[in-house]
């Protein structure tokens, strides 16, 4: 089955800074996908190259089997892309954005869209200007979905909404993907968030990709060790170890080690994996560790 996104030593540079580099992924349909990183980590940049924004330096990226590049419009023509401003026309009504989304897409749902946002209570007369920023996120998802999508692709879509907006939002795009066959690709910040939300990750740092797989496989992969702290641990499993006085936290990938007596093996949470892959990068530099980096595939 052709994936929907397919990259292969991926690259982008920026004069002498590395914003990408070394991404090789491969991302399943039908499947809600988190990119996790921290600030500067190269995210935008992914997103960026996947819609088709940006031209890679180096490697191929391609969506649905064809190169996304600016000259395959068919490719692009599957992809909706929800910036992280979520810039519209300010000056223009809802129903003008959606007028020029029409002209603009082949495969436009005006129903689609008019539903979505009047059950947001977002009247199609006001300017997109003297709309909250909530509304706004919402009119950005709600164009991008009309386009009919096969993925969506998202940055950092809530992070300048409230607590509330930001769940309608998170709401809209999960009745979204119930009902229509679509991937969706975002970004965030928030962790909590995305284990209701997501089956997949990807962790990235320092431009280069540190962990991603399917959630459920990836948490079943990890253990968390605890132990007594006089020990030192390290190992090619290992992943991160936190040292208290008397207790040593140490994440392990599982099947690289055995548990030496006196340790206790616990299953490890989302929140803990992430961070667990984000202060390995941290300590590395941002190098990769090429067992982690494997591409997502079921
Ligand atoms: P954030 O979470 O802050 O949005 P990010 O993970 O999306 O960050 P990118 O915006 O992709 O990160 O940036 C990755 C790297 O590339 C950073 O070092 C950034 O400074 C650099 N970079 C991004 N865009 C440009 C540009 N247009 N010119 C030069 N450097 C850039």
């Amino acid at each position: 089955m052709t994936a929907v996104l397919e990259t292969a030593g991926l690259g982008k540079r920026y004069r002498s800074t590395w914003a990408l580099r070394d991404c090789d992924l491969s991302l399943p349909s039908g499947r809600v996908i988190a990119l996790v990183g921290p600030n500067g980590a190269g995210k935008t940049t992914l997103l960026r190259l996947a819609t088709g924004l940006l031209e890679p330096t180096i490697g191929t990226i391609a969506i649905f089997g064809e190169p996304a590049t600016a000259d395959s419009p068919e490719a692009l023509g599957q992809v909706g892309f929800v910036a992280q401003e979520h810039p519209l026309y300010k000056s223009f009504r809802v129903r003008e954005l959606l007028r020029m989304g029409q002209a603009l897409n082949r495969l436009w749902d005006q129903d689609l869209a008019e539903r979505r946002l009047a059950e947001l209570d977002i009247p199609l007369d006001r300017r997109a200007g003297q709309l909250s920023g909530g509304q706004q996120a919402q009119v950005a998802l709600a164009l991008a979905l009309a386009k009919r999508p096969r993925l969506l692709v998202l940055d950092e879509p809530v992070a300048s909404l409230d607590p509330l907006a930001r769940r309608e939002f998170m709401q809209t795009l999960m009745t979204a993907v119930a009902e229509e066959d679509i991937t969706v690709l975002f970004s965030s910040h928030n962790v909590a968030e995305l284990e209701r939300v997501c089956d997949c990750l990807i962790v990235i740092t320092g431009g280069r990709i540190q962990l991603a797989g399917d959630i459920d496989a990836l948490l079943a992969e990890h253990r968390l060790l605890t132990g007594p702290s006089n020990r030192m641990v390290s190992g090619p499993g290992v992943i991160h170890v936190t040292s208290g006085d008397r207790h040593a936290n140490v994440v392990v990938r599982t099947g690289q080690g055995t548990v030496m007596p006196g340790w206790e093996s616990h299953p490890i949470g989302l929140e803990e994996l992430v961070l667990a892959y984000l202060r390995l990068a941290k300590a590395d530099h941002g190098t990769p560790r090429r067992d982690n980096a494997k591409a997502v595939r079921t």
